[in-house]
């Protein structure tokens, strides 16, 4: 299935594709990388490579980074055996134009995208949920400094890792980000319910509450 999962940042598109891998394993028996543009832009910047340093900046200040870079690397990424079949994008497309060149994309030559979950939270929930959110440097794992706090302060639970706050999820960037979403990719949301793809989840509720939406909005059961 190929799946892409819309929604404000903080909706937790991230924590909910995780278990969207495991639970598409074991209904369907087949796996489906999870495709976060974010995160291939946080892992660059990481390494230091050439694309890392080209969006460092634009990734700290909350803005989007060019619809042409970021459509090459999907492409690319795409482009891999391990989607040929399915897979989630988390994160991608975040605009119009990367709407419309997803479109154009043929990976295993069927449509590129099947269903289109739209995780829906209020302005009020992003900027709590985003203004408390710590993550770990090493595993990627996500906290929360009030509903889901690291049993030692800034060391993961899982890895040991070092808990910090992202420079993104800092108060002007969190504010910038919403502002983002709703301007340039909020207008998906009617893009795709147009094209009568689209399956709205109500992202409010705990994550486990979340998790069976998913399922029904795929008709899943049993995983
Ligand atoms: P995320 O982890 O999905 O919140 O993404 C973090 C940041 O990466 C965003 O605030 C943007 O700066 C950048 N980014 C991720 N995906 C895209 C995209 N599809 N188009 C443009 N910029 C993106």
């Amino acid at each position: 299935m190929k799946l892409i999962f819309l929604g404000p940042p903080g909706a937790g598109k991230g924590t909910l594709a995780s278990r969207a891998v495991e639970i598409l394993k074991l209904s369907l028996g087949e796996e489906h990388p999870h495709i976060s543009t974010g995160a291939i832009f946080r892992s660059a910047i990481a390494a230091g490579s050439p694309l890392g340093l080209k969006v460092k900046a634009i990734l700290d200040s909350g803005k989007l980074v060019d619809d042409q870079t970021t459509i090459d690397l999907v492409r690319e990424r795409l482009a891999q055996a391990d989607a040929r079949t399915g897979y989630i994008l988390d994160g991608f497309p975040r605009t119009i134009p990367q709407a419309e060149a997803l479109a154009g994309f043929s990976p295993g030559l069927t449509s590129p995208v099947d269903r289109v979950l739209n995780f829906d939270l209020s302005d009020t929930a992003v900027l709590e949920r985003l203004g408390g959110r710590r993550v770990c440097r090493t595993c990627g794992h996500n906290f929360h400094v009030v509903f889901d706090k690291p049993k030692a302060e800034g060391i993961c639970d899982h890895c040991g890792g070092e808990v910090y706050t992202r420079d993104d999820d800092k108060p002007e960037a969190v504010q910038r980000r919403l502002e983002v979403y709703r301007a340039q990719t909020a207008p998906l949301i009617d893009y795709y319910r147009a094209r009568g793809i689209l399956t709205d989840v109500d992202a409010g509720p705990p994550v486990e509450q979340v998790v069976e939406n998913f399922k029904r909005a795929l008709g899943l059961r049993g995983a």
